[in-house]
C-alpha cells in the first residue's frame, strides 16, 4: 500500500498530555470518553447537569462537570454534541473558556468547513472521526482491536497539532486499525455525499423500487420484503468482509450472471450524473445552506419526510416479519 496509514507505533500518547474535555455523552462522546480514560489520559466529561448525559457518565466511573467548567480546566476540547446544536454550545459556553495553545477536536467537519465555528487562531484545530458508530469504538477497544479513522489539521498553531491528533487517536484505539490523514473539506464533502447518494438515500431507494415494482406486479408483499430488504444484510456483509470478487464468488452462477450483465440496465449513466448534481451542490455549500435553515425552522421538511417514509408499505410488512424474527435485534 502506498498511502501511509498511522498505526501504533506512529503515535505518543504523550504528545497530548494535559486535561482532555469530552463534550457529549452520546454515540461518540461516551466511546472516546472511556477508551481515553481506559488508555491511562486525564478526562473530564462535559455535560448539562443533571441530565442523562451526566448520569451515565457518573455511572460509568468518569469525572463530570458542567461544559464551561470541563473547558475552562483541558488543555484539549472534544466536541461530541450533534452537529446541529455546536454553533450555539461554542458561542455560549465554549468559546469563551478557550485558551491559547488549547486544541479543539472534531469528529466530523461540517461547522468548520462551513464556517459554523471559527476557532481563534491561536488553537489547534483538528479532526479525529472514527469510521464506525460509537458502541463498535468502544466494543471494538474493549476487545483489545479498534476502528479505523481519518484525521485532518485545520490549524497548527502549536506545530504539534499531528502529534496531537495521532496521539487521541490513539488513546481512543484507532491506531490499532489504522488512521489516514484527509482535510475538513475533504472529510465533510465525501461523508454528506455518501450518505445522500449511497449509505442512507440510495440504498432505501434502492429497497423501496425493488420492493414496489414487485408488488405492482402482483407478488406478494412479504416475499418482496425478504428479497429486497432482508437478504440485503447477507450480500453486504459478504462485501464487507471481502470484496466485490468475495461476493460474487459466495453467490450462485446465476445470480453472478443475472447481475453483471443486467445492473447497468437500473444504474445506468443517468445515476452518475445525478450523483454529480448531488455532489456540486454539497461543494458549493447549498446543501450545507438548507440543512442550516431547516434546522433554524425547526425541522419543517424533515419531519414531512419522516412521515412520508414511515407511511410505506415496506415499513408495515417488515414490522410484523421482524416480530417472528426476535434474533435480528
Ligand atoms: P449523539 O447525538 O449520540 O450525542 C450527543 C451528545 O450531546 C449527548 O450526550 C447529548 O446529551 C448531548 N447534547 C445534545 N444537545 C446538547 C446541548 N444543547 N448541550 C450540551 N450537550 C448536548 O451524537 P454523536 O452521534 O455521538 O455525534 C457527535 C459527533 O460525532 C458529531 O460531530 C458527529 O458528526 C460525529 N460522528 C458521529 C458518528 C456516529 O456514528 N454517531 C460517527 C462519526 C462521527
Ligand atoms: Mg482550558
Amino acid at each position: 500500500m502506498n498511502k501511509k496509514i498511522y498505526q501504533k507505533e506512529d503515535a505518543e500518547l504523550d504528545d497530548i498530555e494535559g486535561k482532555i474535555a469530552v463534550l457529549g455523552y452520546g454515540s461518540q462522546g461516551h466511546a472516546h470518553a472511556q477508551n481515553l480514560d481506559n488508555s491511562g489520559l486525564d478526562v473530564v466529561v462535559g455535560a448539562r447537569k443533571g441530565g442523562n448525559s451526566w448520569q451515565e457518565a457518573k455511572k460509568d466511573g468518569l469525572e463530570v462537570k458542567k461544559i464551561p467548567k470541563a473547558v475552562k480546566e483541558s488543555k484539549h476540547i472534544s466536541i461530541l454534541i450533534p452537529d446541529e446544536v455546536q454553533p450555539e454550545v461554542y458561542s455560549e459556553k465554549i468559546e469563551p473558556n478557550i485558551e491559547e495553545n488549547d486544541t479543539l477536536i472534531f469528529a466530523h467537519g461540517f461547522n468548520i468547513h462551513y464556517n459554523q465555528i471559527r476557532p481563534p487562531e491561536n488553537t489547534d484545530v483538528v479532526m479525529v472521526a472514527p469510521k464506525g458508530p460509537g458502541h463498535l469504538v468502544r466494543r471494538t477497544y474493549e476487545a483489545g482491536n479498534g476502528t479505523p479513522a481519518l484525521f485532518a489539521i485545520y490549524q497548527d498553531f502549536t506545530n504539534k497539532a499531528k502529534q496531537k491528533a495521532l496521539a487521541y487517536s490513539k488513546g481512543i484505539g484507532c491506531t490499532r486499525a489504522g488512521v489516514l490523514e484527509t482535510t475538513f473539506k475533504e472529510e465533510t464533502e465525501t461523508d454528506l455525499f455518501g450518505e445522500q447518494v449511497d449509505l442512507c438515500g440510495g440504498v432505501t431507494e434502492l429497497i423501496k423500487s425493488t420492493f414496489e415494482t414487485l408488488v405492482e406486479e402482483g407478488y406478494q408483499p412479504e416475499v418482496a420484503y425478504f428479497e429486497s430488504l432482508h437478504e440485503l444484510k447477507l450480500i453486504v456483509d459478504l462485501i464487507h468482509e471481502s470484496g466485490l470478487r468475495g461476493m460474487w464468488s459466495s453467490v450462485s452462477n446465476t445470480a453472478e450472471y443475472g447481475g453483471l450483465s443486467r445492473r447497468e440496465k437500473v444504474i445506468d449513466e443517468n445515476v452518475k450524473e445525478n450523483m454529480k448534481e448531488v455532489l456540486d451542490e454539497i461543494q458549493k455549500g447549498e446543501f450545507a445552506r438548507e440543512w442550516i435553515l431547516e434546522n433554524q425552522a425547526n425541522l419543517p421538511s424533515l419531519e414531512k419526510l419522516r412521515e412520508k417514509e414511515k407511511e410505506h408499505k415496506i415499513e408495515e410488512v417488515g414490522k410484523e416479519l421482524r416480530e417472528i424474527m426476535p434474533w435480528l435485534d
